[in-house]
């Protein structure tokens, strides 16, 4: 590491819009033999670099917030606004109908896990075990129907339609990801809804794969509910949010006992809040909803440009490794399957912890390997893979350039050809 090196500037900036991504900025990476070179982040699908004009609206709110709907000084009426206006933008990223309510949680894993504490106890949960973890687990084992990851969008399409059909009397959830945080591929979503509608049941979009990347609209898609996490769009960590229907959660007990959850308590009774303060017990994370906000905001007005950088990256990305003997790709849906900017792969006769790791060390490339949270998706996908069932994952961002692309396939082609 005595390489002489000449920082550059930011190195890696979004430039088809006028949102630069921290991205890189700064990030020289040392490499095995010295040299230095910028970092490739391939990582935007475990957690997404905060965007500039989200550390701008950070930064305009910290020196002045103070408590949210418990003051009446003039810092605690602003920084309630601040907090509901954070709530409202939320609230039209998505395209929520007006009586939806936006509840302020830390991810898409509080998200679902308070949907799950406000299904009906007489309610049979319907998920697919290609789901991330987040959305497989916090249903009750007991009324929960896992069905097989499906082979292609209208195989999920039936097979939901067949587990409606047999589900039990009384109330229905339907439980699906936008995007699988494995392979990337994009769900048949607003079919699923049609279905679920059909039959009269709900449905709930696990949109953290999805949002960053893709337009998400409550209202077209018809679905109930959408969960999605701050850091996966370009915010920092803490804040995401559950969107949707009131009904359930207004019937169900509080996500958390506490200030703020309470209309009033006296010696004998305790009455709950309706609607988002119901579960959003303790004082919330006003920060961390305006820099969710804020990325919504700026991801909203990009979202074109956005698309059309990741498409072509995705394509560069996908025809490159294609080409490489010895590495295979995955996928649930098949080849021609719409996607985001995710791939799965394995080298042949090379762990993917090494694969990740000489990425890391040799190339200044930041991907990640093993099981993702999607243990039985992954076990299925790589059933017939020689490897010890793990695979890498490369997602790719605002911050992705083409040459990242491009070194990420020739260091593939070396790992592959030539080993570690
Ligand atoms: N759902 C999907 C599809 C994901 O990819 C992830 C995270 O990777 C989650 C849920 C959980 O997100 P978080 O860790 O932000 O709760």
């Amino acid at each position: 590491a005595n390489a002489t090196v000449t920082p550059r500037p930011a190195i890696a900036r979004f430039s088809t819009g006028s949102i630069p991504a921290t991205v890189g900025a700064d990030l020289l990476v040392p490499l095995a033999d010295g040299r230095v070179t910028d970092y490739a982040n391939f990582d935007h699908g475990a957690s997404a670099p905060c965007l500039e004009s989200v550390r701008a609206a950070v930064e305009a709110a910290l020196p002045s917030y103070a408590s949210v709907h418990r003051g009446n000084g003039y810092a605690s009426r602003i920084t309630t606004q601040w907090y509901e206006r954070a709530r409202k933008q939320v609230h039209e990223f998505v395209g929520a109908r007006e009586d939806d309510q936006v509840i302020f949680t830390r991810q898409t894993t509080d998200a679902l896990n308070l949907l799950a504490r406000a299904v009906p106890a007489n309610a049979t949960v319907i998920v697919f075990e290609s789901e991330h973890h987040a959305a497989l687990l916090p249903w009750p084992t007991e009324r929960t129907i896992r069905l097989a990851a499906p082979t292609s969008p209208t195989n999920a399409v039936t097979s939901v339609a067949d587990a409606l059909r047999q589900a039990p009397e009384g109330p229905r959830l339907v439980v699906v990801t936008g995007a699988s945080n494995v392979t990337g591929e994009i769900f048949p979503i607003a079919e699923l809804a049609a279905v679920a509608r059909a039959h009269g049941a709900r449905i709930c979009l696990d949109a953290a794969q999805l949002a960053p990347h893709r337009p998400v609209d409550i209202a077209e898609l018809d679905v109930d509910w959408v969960a999605l996490s701050g850091h996966k769009l370009y915010a920092p960590y803490g804040a995401g949010a559950l969107i949707g229907r009131a009904d359930w959660l207004n019937e169900a007990d509080p996500y958390l006992y506490g200030g703020g959850a309470t209309a009033s308590v006296s010696t004998d009774a305790t009455v709950w809040n309706d609607g988002p303060a119901r579960h959003e017990g303790g004082s919330p994370n006003v920060i961390g909803a305006i820099a969710l906000a804020a990325a919504c905001a700026a991801i909203a007005k990009h979202r074109d440009a956005i698309e059309q950088h990741e498409r072509s990256l995705l394509a560069r990305l996908r025809t490159g490794l294609a080409q490489l003997p010895g590495v295979t790709t995955y996928s649930i849906f098949g080849e021609d399957a719409d996607r985001v900017g995710t791939v799965c792969f394995t080298v042949d006769n090379v762990s993917s912890t090494l694969v990740s790791a000489a990425l890391s060390a040799e190339y200044g490339i930041g991907v990640r390997d093993g099981k993702f949270c999607a243990h039985p998706l992954v076990g299925r996908l790589l059933e017939d893979s020689p490897e010890n069932g793990t695979a890498v994952r490369a997602s790719l961002g605002l911050g992705t350039t083409r040459e990242h692309v491009d070194r990420l396939v020739a260091a593939v082609r070396t790992l592959a050809t030539s080993g570690p």
